[in-house]
């Protein structure tokens, strides 16, 4: 059995982005931890940023129990997420501590700078993690080698152009849709807080709608894309694909959404 991590900025991200591949992963026994660089210490306009850090960590928690994932917060800050060298030791002491053996991260290009330097952080934490010479806290032994590297989605799908990000292959989650469905639903604090600031009412039907125009790439009702990092010296081979087996598909030659 593999281990898994899925790492992001912010609670929810895991969840929208790559829930029901997380969902798969986990009832086939894989062992899954859902990490933020953030507790969301911005998303409210109610509450202080202690204050709601700490209803959004429970959140967290309770969304990624339901497919029993742990839930890890690296304690940055909303809106200061950086690549830096203090930040990329953190993120290297979170996958010493967890050990994975595939990483699905954010996506490089994004709307939000958090997500880009989330992105960034852990790609070169994981190349820094298996190096004994790299310092990080928490005195966690290196891992044995650099884990397989996976981009979810932006946000939409799309960069801040507005140009599609194709994935290198969409995973079919239609089986497990209820169940990605049910872990944003946990993120309650979030549906308040978009209607006053992104002046949307509708976060789970835009999640619902992003996964089925996923899912249309590569002819399924509901889908989340993945690309694997390739850059020298990542592993190469497949390893995420082989593990979902035949729900992992190419997109279609020639259809866009
Ligand atoms: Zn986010």
């Amino acid at each position: 059995m593999a281990r898994i991590l899925a790492i992001h900025a912010h609670p929810d991200d895991c969840e929208i982005l790559a829930g029901g591949t997380l969902a798969l992963l986990a009832e086939a026994g894989h062992s899954v931890t859902i990490a933020t660089m953030t507790p969301g210490d911005c998303g409210s306009s109610e509450l202080a940023p202690d204050e709601i850090a700490a209803v959004r960590r429970g959140e967290a928690a309770e969304a990624a129990a339901l497919i029993g994932a742990a839930y890890l917060c690296l304690e940055m800050r909303d809106l200061a997420v950086f690549s830096d060298d203090p930040s990329r030791r953190r993120v290297t002491a979170a996958l010493r501590e967890t050990r994975p053996d595939i990483v699905l991260t954010a996506s490089p290009v994004d709307y939000l700078c958090d997500h880009e330097a989330a992105s960034a952080l852990v790609r070169d934490a994981c190349f820094g993690a298996p190096a004994p010479n790299y310092r990080a806290p928490g005195g966690h032994p290196p891992l044995d080698r650099i884990p397989h590297l996976y981009f979810m989605d932006p946000a939409a799908g799309v960069d801040r152009e507005e140009r599609i990000v194709r994935p290198d292959f969409v995973v079919d989650v239609a089986a497990v849709f209820h169940r990605k469905r049910a872990m944003l639903e946990r993120h309650a604090s979030q549906r308040q807080w978009l209607l006053r600031h992104h002046g949307t009412d509708d976060y789970i039907a835009m999640m619902e709608r992003w996964t089925r125009e996923r899912g249309a790439l590569a002819g399924v009702s509901h889908g989340e894309g993945f690309r694997q990092y390739r850059g020298h010296p990542y592993p190469q081979s497949p390893l995420l694909q082989e593990l979902l087996g035949g729900r992992a598909i190419p997109p279609i030659a020639g259809v866009v959404s």
